[in-house]
């Protein structure tokens, strides 16, 4: 069997395995492992107003468990129309599904002139004294309805700037180049490597 000896360990504050995938392939050079790998269990209430807060929050906690480096996310849809609504409710927007929180979306924009939007991602790093956080935006609009059938939660009605179609009509791989996680996933990965310089 071959270990990772040299790389250096961090905990991603999520159990989700897409999530735990891309990380560990934008961040090669670490040996990142899930809170399942510790035989942990970790789920913390996301209390923060800020994408910024709730990545602090659940990194912070994690660490508090595992005494080890840590990496949290935060992400959400911004809708300029609505001073930045959902944000960091975006995945309890409607109090249910993905099609519910949607739909919900698309009734507040209704008659609304303006329809522009961003999904922001935050991502924090914190070893027990340093926090490390990087951010990273992808712009688009709200389109009138459900255009696609890939990705998750707001995809289908995200029309992206970058790609001039839908996530939710974009393969994984194009929505991979220009998401707001892979934004900021490449922004972490820089500072990272500047911290380990210095
Ligand atoms: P999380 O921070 O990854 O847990 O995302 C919070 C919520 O934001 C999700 O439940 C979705 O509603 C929304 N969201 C975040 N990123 C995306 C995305 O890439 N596509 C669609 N919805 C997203």
């Amino acid at each position: 069997m071959l270990y990772n000896c040299g790389m250096k360990k961090i905990v991603l504050a999520s159990g989700n395995a897409g999530k735990l995938a891309e990380f560990k392939s934008i961040l090669d050079d670490y040996e990142i492992i899930s809170p399942s790998d510790l035989g942990i269990k970790f789920d913390v209430d996301e209390t923060g107003s800020t994408f910024y807060d709730n990545a602090l929050i659940k990194a912070r906690a994690l660490f508090e468990i595992c005494k080890l480096p840590t990496l949290a996310d935060d992400s959400g849809i911004c809708v300029d129309a609505l001073g930045g609504a959902p944000g960091v409710f975006s995945a309890r927007y409607s109090g249910g599904t993905d099609k519910d929180n949607n739909a919900k979306l698309l009734a507040e924009l209704k008659g609304k002139a303006s329809r522009a939007a961003h999904f922001s991602c935050c991502i924090v790093y914190y070893d027990g004294t340093r926090i490390v956080s990087a951010t990273g935006d992808t712009y688009g609009r709200i389109i009138e309805s459900e255009d696609g059938e890939g990705g998750f939660g707001y995809d289908p009605i995200f029309l992206s700037d970058d790609l001039g179609v839908t996530f939710g009509r974009a393969s994984a791989e194009e929505k991979n180049k220009v998401s707001h996680r892979a934004r900021a996933l490449a922004a972490l990965r820089e500072k990272l490597g500047a911290l380990a310089k210095s």
